[in-house]
């Protein structure tokens, strides 16, 4: 759908206008398309790109130094009239000639040919470049007979550079079309586009199928074929547009550039999912990539869909792929590449050395992976419900975040203990990983906690009872110093404190860790329930903290749960409460 129109008889119009006014620097507005609102250098070959609208940046977008000089636009998908393509090739010329560069369409060549027709009774030299790189439109050995999709970026892109360079009209000629001669597309589409004012798609590709072989004007696949993942489709992609890789000789030897396109409805996210596995697979085919550009570059209004472009490049095409170009919608800096020694490290999260710790340390290490295991499973436990909080003021996803927050911490802890880590040492690991995994306000708190808790242990000495007393009550002083939440804001510190100060008063008379663990959980479970009475002042749920009333905040709630669980761990058999008898204060 296109939401915002005034008139739909205007859309391209309208649009063009308003390009123009958002790029004074690069264009002006001329009958029926843009120029550069700089003249042509005298004695330049211009370079005037253009086709229907619906397609930008193509082709608007790409005027500017270093690529094309001017841009008839026609009406949405059909090809600009022969005199709005006159006008703005006769804007554009200085004496040098005129090159005219389209996809392959018949309403484009018929139109732009008959412009050619009058620029030339006029005495002007014209050449035409008919971009044809879309292999689902007709056998190899026909190739310029074939319809053009994305690879009017790069053809058009390489012969700008050409002419920038100095190319007289003959030169820019060649250049593009041999830049034509070895650009290949191949596209897939999920669902058709729908023109402005129109209700209904063009057509549409059955839910669960993909179709193979898109046009940029609404045209459906060739065929339909169920839609795989994101790494099929990519090689999908890739095996199509590869079988027609020259061979490996002379000037090629497998460098090549590539153009990822989204038609208009894939999401940047999706096309660099795609691009991972292209790039891999390329790598793994021995080809190196030059400057590859993944986004949108020829779309199709609202299609969703994408395309993979290659450009199997010799020195010259690489040369002119790369040179600088300052158009809106397609800038390469000159000599813009940082300077520098190639970065050959960078610091992965798990990697860092662990200290040395005693025997131990190690075995209070090894118990503090079976706290976290335990936590996983309580959080996995009672995922669905922490998220059900957690949707009522919030985004629903604190089940989700817990579940992962705790996952990643018991196998960041069990990974640093495997490697020799002591007590500390797992409690930070597991504390990076938990905030990592999780991602969320709760996830960077609770990550906080871990670490803070961490630095009350050390790799040295064996974990004790009052030591697991500090650590917790350091774990919950870190998320009150990070967060900023106070008593009564409805956030997990609501159940925190309590827990903490319970905690202290409770193992200050008992000394039993256990005991006090399990009777401050009890505390923070009811304070966590108490919430319920009070709305949001802090985090996502403030939004709509009114919403909140009634229930209770979903962190103060999965707190109790998780230090309920804790309670029972240290209660039970072979728990660090073993430790106790020996370093605890006496309590008879
Ligand atoms: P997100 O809010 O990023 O979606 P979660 O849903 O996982 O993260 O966690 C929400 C919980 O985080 C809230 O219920 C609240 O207990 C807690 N929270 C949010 N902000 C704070 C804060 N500043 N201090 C302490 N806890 C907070
Ligand atoms: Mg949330």
């Amino acid at each position: 759908m296109t939401y915002l129109l005034n008139d739909p008889a205007d859309f391209a119009v309208d649009a063009l206008r308003g390009y123009a006014a958002a790029h004074p620097e690069h264009v002006m507005l001329a009958h029926g398309g843009v120029v550069r609102s700089t003249d042509t250098p005298v004695n330049q070959p211009a370079l005037v790109i253009g086709g229907g609208s619906g397609h930008y940046p193509a082709f608007a977008g790409w005027v500017g130094p270093g690529l094309a000089h001017g841009a008839p636009c026609g009406n949405i998908f059909s090809s600009p009239s022969a005199s709005q393509v006159y006008s703005v090739a006769r804007s554009a010329e200085n004496g040098g000639g005129v090159l005219l560069g389209f996809g392959n369409y018949a309403g484009d060549v018929l139109h732009f040919g008959q412009a050619a027709e009058k620029l030339r009774a006029e005495g002007v030299d014209v050449r035409i470049i008919r971009v044809s790189d879309d292999i689902a439109s007709g056998p190899a050995e026909s190739h310029r007979d074939r319809r053009g999709i994305a690879g009017d970026l790069v053809v058009f892109k390489i012969a700008g550079a050409a002419i920038a360079a100095g190319a007289d009209l003959d030169e820019a000629e060649r250049v593009a079309w041999k830049a034509n001669d070895a650009t290949r597309s191949f596209g897939v589409a999920f669902e058709g586009c729908t023109l402005p004012g129109a209700g209904e798609a063009l057509f549409h590709v059955p839910d669960g199928e993909m179709a193979i072989g898109l046009g940029i004007h609404g045209e459906p696949g060739i065929r339909e074929v169920p839609l795989g993942t994101a790494a099929e489709v990519a090689d999908l992609l890739l095996d199509g547009v590869l079988e027609e890789e020259p061979e490996r000789s002379g000037a090629y030897s497998g460098r090549v550039a590539v153009v990822l396109n989204g038609l208009g409805a894939v999401k940047y996210e999706e096309l660099f999912v795609v691009y991972a596995r292209v790039a891999e697979q390329l790598a793994a085919k021995g080809f190196t990539v030059v400057a590859p550009e993944v986004g949108e570059h020829v779309t199709s209004l609202n299609m969703a869909g994408l395309s993979l472009s290659i450009v199997f490049l010799d020195d010259e095409l690489e040369e002119y792929w790369l040179a600088p170009a300052d158009a809106p919608a397609f800038r390469r800096a000159a000599a813009g590449l940082p300077s520098g020694p190639p970065r050959t490290e960078v610091h992965t999260p798990g990697e860092d050395p662990i200290p040395e710790a005693s025997a131990e340390s190690k075995e209070s290490a090894a118990l503090i992976v079976q706290v976290l295991e335990l936590l996983r499973d309580t959080a996995a436990e009672h995922e669905e419900h922490f998220g059900r909080l957690d949707a009522v003021a919030g985004d629903g996803d604190h089940g989700q975040g817990m579940a992962y927050g705790t996952r990643g911490a018991a196998a960041g802890g069990r990974d640093a203990a495997d490697k020799g880590a002591g007590a500390r040492t797992v409690l930070l690991h597991a504390g990076d990983a938990w905030a990592e995994e999780a991602g969320g306000t709760s996830g960077a708190l609770w990550g906080a906690a871990l670490t803070a808790a961490g630095g009350v242990f050390d790799d040295a000495r064996a974990v004790e009872a009052p030591a697991i007393a500090d650590a917790l009550a350091a774990g919950i002083d870190a998320v009150v110093r990070l967060g900023g939440a106070r008593p009564g804001d409805k956030t997990m510190v609501d159940a925190a404190l309590p827990f903490r100060d319970a905690l202290a008063a409770e193992f200050a008379s008992t000394a039993d860790l256990a005991g006090s663990v399990k009777k401050a959980a009890a505390v923070a479970r009811e304070a966590a329930e108490a919430t319920a009475g009070i709305t949001s002042r802090r985090g996502r749920s403030r939004i709509l903290g009114e919403k909140s009333l009634g229930t209770p905040d979903p962190g103060a709630y999965s707190f109790s749960v998780l230090m309920d669980a804790l309670g029972n761990f240290l209660g039970s058999p072979g728990s660090f409460t073993e430790l106790r008898s020996e370093t605890s204060p006496d309590k008879q």
